[in-house]
């Protein structure tokens, strides 16, 4: 049975899963990197307040042990953004929160700290993508952009499509407000059955809401990754847990073995 495992390489830990020999999708653990305090230790965001030279050697680390020479990341804002990636068209400081790329050599990566890493390929295994999901993303549809931009550009359908869901905070410990029960009634019918309401406040199943939507599309689920980043501190990074914190990275790429 093909699932996570958690490997150990050039001293970090990351949860990996190979759908297929050369397929790789990675979640990169909190340890051990060089980041201090609430960033501690392998903070792989530069848009957090933590120092730049931390995050450059905890990159170092991660590319080394991965075997890649770029990880290609965007500025995110928890939008329902898209970009096609290629070697020619990549610019810096792209803001938006998902990427897809049919360029074997492309990594492409999305960082989170209680948001949820979609990543996504294809059967044939030629396209890969990755996004990053919180509530506002999904309330903008960013797992159906991704899926239509990457079906759209090459001709595919949605059931050639395979999705696998990294970890993220976890129902019980996601409160939200009540006001966003109407916003998603009213622009995804259904999805309000992935809200549970308990002694008055109100919960987010952003996991199972973001997996019901795209398996409503028509794409299989492989094997997610089932963690509570708040639950979880030795391992993930937990905005809601810490405040100040750093982020873990999803990562989707394609290697030679
Ligand atoms: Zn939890």
């Amino acid at each position: 049975m093909n699932n996570w495992r958690l490997e150990e390489k050039e001293r970090i830990k990351f949860y990996r899963i190979n759908p297929s020999p050369g397929l790789n999708l990675v979640f990169t653990t909190r340890n051990p990197g060089v980041s201090k305090g609430g960033y501690r230790s392998l903070n792989l965001s530069y848009d957090v307040g933590d120092d730049p030279e931390n995050v450059n050697k905890n990159y170092v680390r991660v590319k080394k042990a991965l075997g890649i020479d770029k990880i290609f990341t965007l500025k995110q804002i928890h939008s329902n953004k898209i970009f096609y990636l290629n070697s020619n068209n990549f610019k810096e400081e792209l803001e938006g929160d998902g990427l897809f790329t049919d360029e074997k050599r492309l990594a492409i990566g999305v960082k989170v700290a209680d948001c949820l890493p979609i990543y996504i390929f294809d059967k044939k295994y030629k396209v890969i993508g990755i996004a990053h999901a919180g509530w506002r993303s999904t309330l903008a549809q960013i797992g159906m952009n991704l899926v239509n931009a990457i079906t759209q550009k090459f001709g595919l359908s949605p059931s050639d499509l395979n999705f696998a869901l990294g970890p993220c905070i976890d129902q019980p410990c996601y409160e939200v407000g009540f006001e966003l029960l109407s916003r998603f009634f009213n622009n995804l019918p259904g999805s309000e059955s992935f809200f549970v309401q308990h002694n008055r406040r109100l919960y987010l199943d952003l996991k199972s809401l973001n997996g019901f939507l795209l398996g409503k599309l028509g794409l299989t689920e492989i094997a997610s990754l089932d963690y509570c980043t708040k639950c979880n501190p030795d391992f993930f990074y937990s905005v809601r847990r810490d405040g100040i914190s750093g982020r873990n990275l999803a990562v989707i790429y394609f290697s030679n073995k």
